[in-house]
């Protein structure tokens, strides 16, 4: 497979399989457009925080960007991360809050207590998870690139 094979995937008309597909290889933590190679570096390879955080610069298979411009993975962190750990864990509270009779504090304790450590657990996932996204809705082609070039 080669960058023009995944150029043909992200212009294949946007259709659930195709959604269902990008979401299965996010979590995999995948590359969204061949599904074949991982999106962060091995655990072996990994050195710091930093490097488990990180995804790599593309796809050593296909070819594929992973990171678009300075600060593209901000919005996975801030928007898919906190907000479904955060909105996930506010919603069990007061969903267990409001039909169960159980000490308030303990409902606490269980559900919005361990939201920062699932936060930091699911951070590459949430990054995955943009990427498929992002991909999905707006494909970045290299053929894009060069007409706007010559343009
Ligand atoms: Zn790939």
């Amino acid at each position: 497979m080669n960058w023009q094979d995944g150029d043909e995937t992200a212009r294949a008309p946007r259709t659930v399989g195709k959604g269902l597909r990008y979401f299965y290889r996010s979590m995999l933590l995948r590359c969204p457009t061949c599904g074949e190679r991982p999106i962060f570096p091995p655990a072996r390879k990994t050195r710091s925080l930093t490097d488990w955080f990180t995804p790599l610069d593309g796809c050593p298979q296909c070819g594929y960007p992973y990171e678009r411009e300075a600060g593209y993975f901000l919005m996975a962190i801030w928007g898919v991360n906190y907000g479904l750990i955060g909105l996930g864990a506010m919603s069990l509270y007061f969903i267990l809050r409001i039909n169960t009779d159980w000490n308030p504090l303990w409902i606490f304790c269980g559900t919005v207590l361990p939201a920062p450590l699932a936060s930091i657990l699911f951070a590459r996932h949430a990054k995955s998870m943009f990427l498929a996204l992002d991909h999905f809705f707006d494909p970045h082609l290299r053929t894009q690139k060069r007409q706007k070039k010559s343009d």
